[in-house]
């Protein structure tokens, strides 16, 4: 007998049918004798419906008002995944975060867990029932329901099964688990069978977005090994889990694009000390994004900044930018016809020659390399947009990534 925490994504749990057949996957999988508590996200879509049609009553909604909104999405799920299984002989019990003993701080719309108190879900578990406990969200210490940032489900998951101490942790979306590239766009990409907590962070933010990367966070810090897979078909997924020494074998795991970047240049800023803290400084302040930077060397007393923000960010960039452009000087620009490639691998740490082989490839195809960012384990270059998916085709190839 295992201990066993699943979550079912928005898509797997989409309509009914989908409920239904999620449902019979959970009687399988009890009916060899196992413990299962299913974290349920709301309805694909349902959330992003509820923020427009509170966007529609009020400009600014306050985030207590849409935490109380946001909640139900899931609390559908639960009772609707319990029902189908009552349906079909299976003793269940829908939780909400709050009757999980799921407790938060008190920063509404991106509350962090303090603490689970799982008695009551230990008590209704050994009772022999199912538990389905509502993703994405918990209650703070006034009683306050909170939810914990787009894409909480994954959180809850991962946090109920340090907090329970399940045997295995599966994590059910739309896709077989993580691929070495985005399949639409690389024919050649594989399922990836074990990757790092680091690796899969690198990959998420550098476009392959499978899970809410505070989640995997949380995974690495409380070592929960966890699998990323389909809940359409019945093949193994991805196993995610703390670095082993064998994982370093492979040069490059693999290859992430992000489109939705957008490169600024601050051109002919005035160059002394203190400019590039004032540019950053403004960007900060208003909660922009920056990733890469580069500044060129100084000529003639002006210097030039570049750097990428996230494309729906820009316009908060350019505004932030205003004042200080009028005081040192200098142009700002915008280039939104960009896209970020990223090679991600733990073996990079032990080999060297991974960037000149990126950098190689691109030069062999013509693709002109406008920006560079390194760290331990990743490389990411900036390219025209066109020439994206190309790149990452023959990335690919040249790390020997595919199939
Ligand atoms: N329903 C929430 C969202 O769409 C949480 C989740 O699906 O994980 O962000
Ligand atoms: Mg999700």
């Amino acid at each position: 007998m295992a201990r066993i925490v699943q979550k079912y994504g928005g898509t797997s749990v989409g309509d009914v049918e989908r409920i239904k057949k999620v449902a019979e996957r959970i009687k399988a999988i009890r009916a060899e004798g196992n413990e299962l508590v299913v974290v349920v996200s709301a309805r694909a879509g349902v959330t992003n419906e509820l923020i427009a049609r509170a966007k529609a009553v009020c400009d600014l909604p306050s985030d207590r008002e849409l935490d109380q909104l946001l909640a139900i999405g899931e609390q559908e799920t639960i009772a609707l995944t319990a029902m189908a299984l009552h349906g079909i002989g299976v003793p269940a019990i829908s939780y909400t975060g709050a009757q999980a003993g799921i407790t938060t701080d008190t920063v509404h719309t991106k509350a962090k867990i303090k603490d689970i108190d799982a008695s009551a879900l230990e008590k209704d578990l050994s009772a022999g029932n199912v538990i389905i406990v509502a993703g994405f969200q918990g209650v703070n210490d006034e009683g306050q329901t909170t939810t914990l940032g787009r894409g909480g489900s994954d959180l809850t998951a991962i946090a109920l099964a340090a907090a329970i101490k399940a045997d295995k942790c599966e994590i059910y979306t739309d896709v077989d688990g993580v691929y070495t590239a985005d399949p639409r766009v690389v024919k050649t990409a594989r399922k990836i069978e074990e990757i790092s907590y680091d690796e899969m962070l690198e990959l998420a933010s550098s476009g392959s977005k499978v899970m809410q990367s505070r989640s995997v966070e949380f995974a690495a810090k409380y070592n929960v090994v966890f699998e990323v897979r389909s809940s359409f078909n019945h093949n193994p997924g991805t196993i995610v889990k703390a670095e082993v020494a064998s994982m370093e074998k492979v040069l490059v795991r693999g290859v992430a694009v992000d489109k939705d970047q957008a490169k600024v240049v601050v051109s002919n800023i005035t160059d002394k000390p203190g400019s590039a803290a004032r540019v950053f400084r403004a960007l900060a302040d208003a909660y922009v994004n920056v990733d890469m930077i580069v500044q060129n060397i100084g000529r003639a007393g002006v210097a030039n900044l570049t750097f990428t923000v996230p494309q729906t960010e820009t316009q908060k960039a350019v505004r932030a930018l205003e004042p200080i452009v009028k005081d040192l000087g200098g142009t700002v620009s915008i280039y939104e016809q960009v896209a970020k490639l990223a090679v991600v691998g733990v073996g990079m740490r032990t080999h060297s020659g991974v960037a000149a082989t990126l950098f190689q490839t691109l030069a062999d195809a013509g693709i002109n390399i406008q920006l560079i960012s390194t760290s331990e384990i990743k490389i990411a270059v900036v390219i025209a947009l066109d020439k994206a998916d190309e790149a990452a085709r023959l990335a690919h190839k040249a790390f020997g990534l595919d199939a």
